[in-house]
């Protein structure tokens, strides 16, 4: 027999099972996660969410955040009383400060739409779907990130609900030690109900779009991204990615599910200087696929969206590497367990590894040169072992030193090692400042210490 604990007395929705709508609202972008939460809180405002908070903590629920839904972990479905911020979707833009201020649940494609009316845009995810709240908390790496760093290094501002249920505004004046936490330490240390961006001038035409090469040229065109990198300008970036060619029109029908190794270049510059800047992924090997050239950068934001679907089954991982190792090579050329695996190996832009204007707690900067990223999505339960293996294998090639929190399932150990020790202490007391009982643990966790 179940007891009715009632419900908190919010404004936005509740959701148990049973309910219209609870099964939408319990589904994420990992098909792999199956968990049946007691209680959703489709909350409306703060203090929706002062409310939850306090309603879990009389009736000894556990709580979890769910901002877009796309950690592949699955964390934002981990507590019994599920904070859920998909009904705050608003993005308000201020063209003459350059600002905006991002709802908790809004999404990537929401952010680019509205601050693109104005020329203006922050570096943010690549498939628009994406969650806005734990990209940022968690670092946030885009195709905008070589000119203007993490999503978190332009992030200026919070309204945070905290574990006690105050409502408060954390910058870097207010709190600042909270403010640095905040940009890179996850979900730890409170509920994010609006977020201001500092805002950069984009577009709306930019210059890229997706170049494919044989697997057997991966050397080639690695080595060849690398020159491209260093010769230093904060206009290039890109990434390459092992995959299967995409049914794209720019993609000959002979070639659509081949084993290609894409390039995805970007240039946030002049457009004819980028043809330019450019020219060398088509002169110096030669391509099989060729989808490169001017393009709005929404739709460059949106360009891969088609080959990550919500609702598949996803297992990922991340590493850094140094050099590129033959045995990096050699990875970028095996053969993917399946149409949707990929594997991306993006340079990592300086503007990214440098410290950033505004401090944050984002370790990954001081990770390699290349961010190794593989992808495993599939639909059939049966192929989980291979999809498994493929990710460990990828991972084991890179001997990284360190990893993106972001895109992994971390348990408690591995977010210590990739944060390291002085870091780790650090994010300890501010975690025990500002939640000493560990309300927000299903998340990258940070356990509350005294910093020794
Ligand atoms: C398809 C896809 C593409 C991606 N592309 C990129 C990319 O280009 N660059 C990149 O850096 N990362 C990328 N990621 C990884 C991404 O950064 C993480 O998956 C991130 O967690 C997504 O945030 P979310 O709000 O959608 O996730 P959720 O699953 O809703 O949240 C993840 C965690 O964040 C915390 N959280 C969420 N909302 C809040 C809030 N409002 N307040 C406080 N804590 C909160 C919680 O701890 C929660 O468990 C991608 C992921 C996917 C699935």
């Amino acid at each position: 027999m179940t007891v009715d604990i009632g419900s908190p007395a919010v404004r936005g929705q509740i959701l148990r099972a049973g309910d219209p709508g609870y099964e939408d609202a319990r589904a994420l972008f990992n098909g792999m996660i199956d968990r049946r939460p007691a209680m959703l809180v489709r909350v409306s405002d703060a203090a929706d969410v002062a409310e939850a908070l306090r309603f879990a903590r009389e009736h000894g629920l556990e709580v979890s955040v769910r901002g877009g839904g796309h950690g592949v972990a699955g964390r934002a479905l981990g507590g019994d009383l599920v904070i859920d911020l998909s009904a705050l979707r608003a993005v308000t833009v201020d063209p003459d400060s350059r600002t905006a201020v991002v709802q908790g649940g809004a999404t990537w494609g929401e952010v680019d739409h509205a601050t693109q009316a104005h020329g203006l845009a922050v570096p943010g995810g690549r498939i628009t779907h994406t969650g806005v709240a734990g990209l940022t908390l968690g670092g946030g790496e885009g195709w905008l990130s070589v000119k203007h760093g993490l999503a978190c290094d332009n992030l200026l501002a919070v309204e945070l609900v905290t574990a006690d249920g105050r409502i408060l505004r954390v910058d870097d004046d207010i709190e600042p030690e909270l403010m640095w936490a905040l940009r890179g330490g996850g979900g730890n240390f409170g509920v994010v109900v609006s977020f201001t961006f500092r805002l950069h001038p984009v577009g709306p035409m930019v210059y890229g779009g997706m170049i494919g090469y044989r697997v057997s040229d991966a050397q080639a065109v690695l080595e060849l991204l690398d020159r491209l990198y260093a010769q230093g300008s904060e206009d290039f970036g890109a990434a390459a990615v092992s995959m299967h060619a995409p049914p794209a029109p720019f993609v000959p029908a002979d070639l659509v599910g081949q084993h290609i190794l894409a390039v995805v270049p970007t240039w946030f510059g002049d457009v004819e200087a980028g043809a330019q800047a450019l020219a060398p992924l088509r002169e110096e090997v030669e391509p099989l696929i060729d989808g490169v050239g001017p393009l709005p950068y929404v739709a460059l934001q949106a360009m891969l969206d088609p080959g990550q679907p919500p609702g598949l089954r996803n297992r990922w991982g991340a590493g850094f590497a140094e050099k590129l190792t033959p045995e990096l090579i050699a990875a970028a050329q095996e053969p993917l367990p399946g149409q949707l695996a990929h594997l991306i190996i993006l340079p990592l832009p300086e503007a990214v590894r440098r410290l950033p204007e505004l401090p944050g707690a984002f370790p990954s900067r001081m990770g390699g040169r290349w961010l190794v990223h593989p992808v495993a999505t599939w639909a059939d339960p049966a192929e989980d072992e291979q999809n498994r293996a493929w990710v460990a294998r990828m991972n084991a090639a890179v001997k990284s030193t360190g990893t993106y929190l972001n895109v992994e399932a971390p348990d408690d150990d591995r977010v210590r090692w990739a944060m390291g020790e002085t870091r780790y202490r650090r994010l300890q007391k501010v975690k025990a400042t500002w939640d000493p009982d560990d309300v927000f643990r299903h998340c990258a966790h940070i356990s509350p210490g005294d910093g020794s």
